[in-house]
C-alpha cells in the first residue's frame, strides 16, 4: 500500500484514543484502513483530519472519532455477522470487516453502492457484502445479526431490523430528528425488549426511503 499517509493515520488514531476510545482492536483497525482511499481524490490530503468529508450525492464519510466510537459500542469479538445501513464510502464497512466475520451493508444511492463494491474489491476486503436498496427492510437472507450499525439519522429503529437482530445483539444508531438533533444510541435486544443507552449528540445525514416517508406522514 502507498503509505504516504502512515504518519497522518497514526496521529488520527492518537487523537481518537485521547477522546476516549480504548478498544485496542478498534484502534488497530483504524490504523490499518487507508482512509484516504475512501474519499474523493481532491480531498485525500485532509482524509485523516477528525471531521466528516463530502463523498458526493449530498452524502458524507463520518468523522473518524465517531466511526471509532460507534464501532467500539458494537462490542465485536471477531465471530459476528454485522449489518450496516448506509454504506456511503464503505470506510466504516472496511473497519468492521477487520473486527468480525461477515459484514452486510446496504446503500440507498445506486452510484455510491457501485463505487463501494468496486473499492472494497480493489482493496481486498472480501468479507463485506454490499447491496443497493432501502436499509429499512434489513437483509433478511443474511439474518440474524449479532450487531447492527445505522450510519444515517433516523427517528426510530425500523422494525425489520429489530426482528433481524439476535437476542443479546446490539444496534447502534443516531436517533432523533436529522441532521442535528440526533443522539448516538445503543440498543441491546433482550427477552423483554430493547435496553437503551445514549452517548451524546451527533450529526448525520437523514435516513431516506420508507422511514423518512413514515415520519413525514406521522407529522401531518
Ligand atoms: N458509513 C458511511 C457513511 C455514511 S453517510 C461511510 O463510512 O462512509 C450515510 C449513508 O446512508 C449515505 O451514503 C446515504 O445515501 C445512506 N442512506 C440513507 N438512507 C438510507 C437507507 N434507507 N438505506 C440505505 N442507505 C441509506
Amino acid at each position: 500500500m502507498d503509505d504516504r499517509y502512515a504518519a497522518a493515520r497514526r496521529a488520527m488514531v492518537n487523537t481518537i484514543r485521547r477522546y476516549g476510545v480504548q478498544d485496542k482492536r478498534v484502534l488497530n483497525a483504524l490504523l490499518s484502513v487507508p482512509r484516504h482511499l475512501f474519499v474523493p481524490k481532491h480531498l485525500q490530503h485532509c482524509a485523516y483530519a477528525d471531521h466528516p468529508l463530502p463523498i458526493g450525492h449530498g452524502q458524507t464519510i463520518s468523522q473518524p472519532y465517531i466511526v471509532a466510537l460507534m464501532t467500539e459500542l458494537l462490542l465485536l469479538r471477531g465471530n459476528e455477522r454485522v449489518l450496516e445501513i448506509g454504506t456511503g464510502s464503505a470506510y466504516q464497512a472496511a473497519v468492521l470487516s477487520l473486527l468480525c466475520k461477515e459484514v452486510y451493508t446496504i446503500e440507498f444511492v445506486k452510484q455510491l453502492c457501485e463505487e463501494a463494491k468496486e473499492r472494497l474489491k480493489r482493496l481486498g476486503y472480501r468479507n463485506v457484502h454490499v447491496r443497493c436498496g432501502d436499509g429499512y427492510f434489513g437483509w433478511k437472507e443474511a439474518a440474524p445479526f449479532d450487531a447492527v450499525i445505522i450510519t444515517c439519522g433516523t427517528p426510530r429503529i425500523p422494525h425489520p431490523i429489530i426482528e433481524q437482530t439476535k437476542e443479546g445483539g446490539r444496534i447502534v444508531a443516531p436517533v432523533g430528528d436529522p441532521p442535528d438533533d440526533l443522539v448516538l444510541t445503543r440498543f441491546t435486544k433482550t427477552k423483554r425488549g430493547l435496553k437503551k443507552e445514549t452517548f451524546g449528540g451527533v450529526l448525520f445525514v437523514p435516513m431516506r426511503g420508507k422511514v423518512e416517508r413514515r415520519s413525514s406522514n406521522h407529522n401531518r
